[in-house]
């Protein structure tokens, strides 16, 4: 009996508990690709994300068709082209691996209760995480709300299986089903074609992603932790988007990095890489726990916050023309690569929301469209806990300055001179600061305020002072999260 194998956001043929499974059944089996624009509720995909999702797909394609297999696209309601499909394959099993954004989840649950009335076997598989978000709990039997314990938890219960190789080859049907074509779908940007930096900074699919894990293993593992936070070196492993899109799943990474920890005994910053993955966990244990956590503050003080509404500061964050260098350079890199250093993301998040006032949604929704590893969980997640509101959160009272953040991690400046070329002569002393720099500087190092380079859109001071008053005008403690799934102290 043939089966169908759905791909969704598990893009690998390497240790992928769906096509383990779908090939121990013995019969013929049908990879399946469907685009549905609703899985994901509100969330269609953001530009970026299309991108990468175009060349992920070709990639797996070509591993399917190495080992003599194919992989079918449709497009549409995923139950309506499942329906289609078993009808013109007579499959007898679906086979995936979970999703865990509500829309998805829901979706996939009322499916697997539908198909399961009809006779037909709908199997489902943990391959994205390490752990399932439900099955990790306090002692009360409640899911977690704080970072640490969750993450104790998780190492107390181990048990992480060991990765499965991928196949050598793969059972196929006598007969395929019609497939669009992938050109058709239209993933790609033309007219413009925005993506040239992001062809230049990645290699979408499996083998870039093993890639990079093995360049991470050799070359950046080793100084993690002292590296990670500094965005002038490639600290670290850049894996994101390939999690994301599961083009390597969270096992092989955690067994890789176990092996470089048992050659290196005094490795420490395995474990501090693997805490990392362990943020990941956590976000999805909370989006899991609490659904609305990318529409509505956890908190619930802050759905009184005064936010402000200016297009034109809007703007100026995200096409990086704040007048704050470590902010601008973060934005453009953003905008060219599709992806941005995490210190930065921490620093440019906190100038929207702190210095600029203005909602973290419209932070969020920007990072949705323009980052290649937009994630809904990690995504929101962190929104959340920059601006003060969410689980285990920054308390929002911390408000990062971006000159002393820019000369900590990013100390000559190489970052902003990379991505923020106008200010690429100025000395280092004045790189974080250029509207401190002396008239004669600026004028050696070619540049103008206001003409060449913006101004300060805001006093960080002043801005500080009014982010803090606001906060001081909120209710003290918060009233009840809404809905019984809230979590309980973890
Ligand atoms: P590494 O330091 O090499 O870490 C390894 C892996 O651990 C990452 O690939 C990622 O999967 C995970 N990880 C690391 N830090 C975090 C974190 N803080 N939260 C959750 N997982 C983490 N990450 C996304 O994958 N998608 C997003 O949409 C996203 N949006 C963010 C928005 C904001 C405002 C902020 C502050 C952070 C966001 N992050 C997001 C988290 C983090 O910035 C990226 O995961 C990280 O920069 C990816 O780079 P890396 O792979 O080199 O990370």
């Amino acid at each position: 009996m043939t089966d169908l194998l759905w791909f969704r956001q598990d893009l690998r043929l390497d240790d992928n508990p769906a096509l383990a499974a779908a090939i121990r059944r013995g019969g013929p089996v049908i990879p399946i690709f469907i685009l549905d624009p609703k899985g994901d509720g509100d969330w269609p995909s953001g530009g970026a994300a299309r991108w990468w999702l175009h060349h992920s797909l070709a990639a797996l394609a070509d591993a399917l068709t190495a080992r003599g297999s194919r992989l079918v696209l449709r497009r549409g309601a995923a139950s309506e082209v499942l329906e289609d499909l078993i009808e013109q394959t007579g499959a007898a099993a679906i086979l995936w691996n979970r999703r865990h954004e509500p829309a998805s989840a829901e979706r996939d649950a009322a499916l697997q209760r539908d198909l399961k009335q009809r006779g037909i076997a709908a199997e489902s598989f943990s391959g994205a995480l390490l752990f399932e978000p439900k099955e990790i709990r306090t002692g009360a039997g409640t899911p977690f709300k704080v970072f640490t314990p969750f993450w104790r938890a998780c190492m107390e219960r181990g048990g992480i299986a060991e990765p499965h190789a991928a196949p050598k080859d793969m059972p196929v049907p006598r007969r395929w089903p019609h497939s669009d074509d992938l050109a058709g779908w239209k993933l790609l940007p033309t007219n413009p074609d925005w993506a040239g930096g992001l062809r230049q900074a990645w290699t979408p699919g499996e083998a870039g992603a093993r890639k990079r894990l093995s360049a991470f293993l050799r070359q950046g593992l080793a100084g993690y932790e002292t590296r990670r936070d500094r965005p002038d070196v490639d600290g670290s492993s850049a894996l994101s988007p390939h999690l994301h899109w599961g083009e390597i799943g969270p096992r092989r990474i955690w067994q890789a990095v176990e092996h470089a920890a048992a050659e290196a005994p005094k490795l420490r910053s395995a474990a501090a890489y693997q805490r990392e993955l362990g943020w990941r966990e956590f976000a999805a244990h909370l989006l899991v726990a609490r659904p609305e956590l990318p529409a509505e503050p956890l908190d619930r003080r802050f759905a009184d916050y005064p936010w402000e509404t200016d297009r034109k500061a809007l703007k100026a964050w995200q096409q990086g023309r704040t007048g704050y260098p470590i902010v601008d350079a973060g934005m453009r890199q953003l905008w060219q690569t599709g992806w941005m250093h995490n210190r930065v993301r921490m620093i440019a998040a906190s100038f929207l929301i702190k210095d600029l006032r203005l909602h973290w949604r419209t932070g969020e929704s920007w990072f949705w469209d323009t980052l290649v590893d937009a994630d809904l969980a990690n995504n929101a997640f962190n929104w959340q806990w920059v601006a003060g509101c969410g689980a285990d959160a920054a308390p929002y009272f911390r408000i990062f300055n971006p000159v002393l953040q820019g000369e900590k991690f990013d100390p000559d400046g190489a970052y902003v001179r990379r991505f923020v070329s106008e200010l690429s002569q100025l000395p280092q002393k004045w790189i974080h600061k250029p509207w401190q720099a002396p008239a004669a500087v600026l004028d050696e190092a070619g540049v103008t305020l206001g003409r060449t380079y913006p101004r300060p859109i805001v006093d960080h001071g002043d801005a500080r002072r009014l982010a803090l008053a606001a906060f001081e005008a909120l209710p003290k403690s918060s009233p009840a999260p809404r809905g019984s799934s809230a979590p309980a102290a973890g």
